[in-house]
């Protein structure tokens, strides 16, 4: 069974969502939820899932980035993302730090289905958050990891991509796929006229 995605427009998806107690964490309901959830989400399929995209203003996501998802992009692709394997793991309660210089890539977000945009993220980040125990836990990741975390965790404080993104970089998905993901960041920056210093 999967969760319907819902898309912006949603204002759960504007709302600041709420804290879960570890006994909350641990309830039957919840741990249905982080299920749904998982399936949802490797059905998308996507790296990242909050709650406020199935409808939930909680602050819980879940996240896996697989090696299956990774096998049909090229080697220097991966490289220059930073982007490696990460098992699935759920975060609930997260306080984020951003620490390092800003970097940027095209994201995408399942509740903004059908387009991508050129995003700037911090490269590293500390996470200090609850598992799906209610234990809690500190994560540092950097590279595709830190971006994934940043995105989710903007889903629980009613933030979206494109509050962030380079708005001249907005496009669809397939445009993207067809005429811009082999180019190189400021290539891509350059011909959709966006200043260099940004
Ligand atoms: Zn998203």
């Amino acid at each position: 069974m999967r969760l319907k995605i819902v898309q912006a427009g949603e204002a759960v998806l504007r709302q600041e969502a709420r804290a879960l107690s570890p006994e909350e964490i641990r309830s039957a309901e919840i741990r249905q939820l982080i299920e749904l959830m998982r399936e949802t989400m490797r059905d998308a399929p996507g790296v990242g899932l909050a709650a406020p995209q199935v409808g939930l203003p909680l602050q819980l996501a879940v996240i896996e980035d697989p090696e299956e998802l990774q096998r049909a992009i090229a080697p220097e692709r991966l490289a220059e993302r930073g982007r490696h394997p990460v098992p699935f793991h759920v975060i609930v309660n997260p306080v984020i730090t951003l620490e390092g210089e800003a970097v940027e890539f095209f994201e995408g977000c399942l509740s903004v289905g059908g387009f991508t945009a050129l995003v700037p993220r911090a490269a590293r980040v500390r996470v200090e958050c609850l598992d799906q125990n209610g234990a809690p836990i500190a994560i540092d990741a950097d590279g595709w990891y830190a971006r994934i975390l940043q995105h989710e965790i903007d889903h629980l404080h009613g933030t979206l991509y494109v509050d962030r993104m380079h708005t001249r970089s907005f496009m669809s998905v397939d445009h993207f796929a067809r005429r811009w993901n082999d180019l190189p960041i400021l290539e891509a920056k350059q011909r959709l006229g966006i200043a260099m210093s940004a």
